[in-house]
């Protein structure tokens, strides 16, 4: 199918992509990387009559470290999962970017457009929730940073104007030392997951956890973090509590069924996923 007829403009600058947004603000839309986008209005499920493509924005594209990390909207997936910054930093990054479509869809989709894209199955929103990160947010006359946590408002809807666009996501823990475990089930690889879980834990001399993050996707309009999980687990032997973190976290989520799974086998995964990724960090620090 072909999209219905739309007007393109290619912005150069951050501040003429969100001056172009401003002036067409009734009906206008950001193309990043368009592997979402694109199939929405080849069937007619978006209509935007203005397309402005922000991916020969220099200044949106690039991954630094910096004390944080920092990585530029229009980044493409590919270049986070080959970087080895990303890796040296967050490793849980690189291993979620794997899941994340095929290598087609690696190579034009963006970072950025999948946090702005908001899909509640996608790896990355998860682990923005996960890693605490911080999103940078420019409109036409003004900056901010928005919270993971207040930036994830519903199904494809976040805490961002119309005239707005994401320039940047920060994470600002070195995760070096960390260990995490990201695991999904999605029916083939490259599907968007039925549920998957990003988690990271401190561990002290004593092998006691003294700061955790469980996040979910697949589970709610929102990636959402497994709280009373993460609870149980502070201050315990992380590995004698994961297959009760797990039924604490199937009792937390109240998925709804779809043509995809029910709501009782969301739960059910969600459980399973939980402990798996606990054991993993209890036992080798890490699982890929
Ligand atoms: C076959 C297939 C399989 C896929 N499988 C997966 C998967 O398993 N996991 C997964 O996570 N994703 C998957 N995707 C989606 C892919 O990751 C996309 O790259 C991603 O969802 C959107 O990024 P994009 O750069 O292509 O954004 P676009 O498609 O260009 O844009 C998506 C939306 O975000 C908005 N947007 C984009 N960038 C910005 C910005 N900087 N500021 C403000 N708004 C912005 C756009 O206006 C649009 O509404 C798949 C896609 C396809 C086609």
């Amino acid at each position: 199918m072909k999209p219905a007829p739309f007007k393109y403009a290619k912005a150069e600058t951050v501040a003429e992509a969100t001056a172009l947004l401003d002036q067409h603000a009734d009906d206008v839309k950001v193309l990043a990387g368009g592997q979402s986008l694109i199939p929405l209005m080849n069937m007619r499920l978006a209509r935007p009559e203005v397309l402005i493509d922000i991916t020969g924005i220099d200044e949106l594209s690039g991954i630094e470290v910096n004390g944080a990390l920092t990585i530029g909207a229009t980044t493409r997936h590919v270049e986070v999962l080959r970087s080895n910054e990303v890796r040296a930093f967050a490793p849980i990054i690189a291993a979620a970017m794997r899941h994340v479509g095929h290598v087609g869809v690696r190579t034009r989709g963006t970072f950025g457009g999948s946090v702005a894209h908001a899909d509640p199955a996608s790896e990355i929103p998860a682990i923005v929730i996960a890693l605490d990160g911080e999103l940078t947010v420019a409109g036409p006359s003004s900056e901010r940073t928005v919270a993971a946590a207040d930036y994830f408002v519903s199904t494809f809807t976040t805490d961002m104007e119309e005239n707005e666009i994401l320039t940047a996501v920060r994470f600002p823990y070195p995760l070096d030392r960390a260990r995490w475990s990201f695991h999904e089930v999605a029916r083939r690889h490259g599907d968007f997951a039925l549920v998957g879980v990003a988690a990271v834990a401190e561990v002290d001399d004593a092998g006691v956890c003294t700061r955790a993050r469980i996040a979910l996707s697949g589970v709610s309009d929102v990636p959402v973090r497994a709280t009373a999980a993460e609870e149980l687990v502070v201050g315990s032997t992380i590995g004698e509590v994961a297959a009760e973190a797990g039924r604490l976290a199937e009792r937390q989520i109240d998925p709804g069924s779809d043509f995809h799974a029910s709501a009782e086998y969301r739960k059910e995964v969600a459980r399973a996923l939980v402990t798996r990724a606990l054991n993993d960090m209890a036992t080798k620090g890490e699982a890929r």
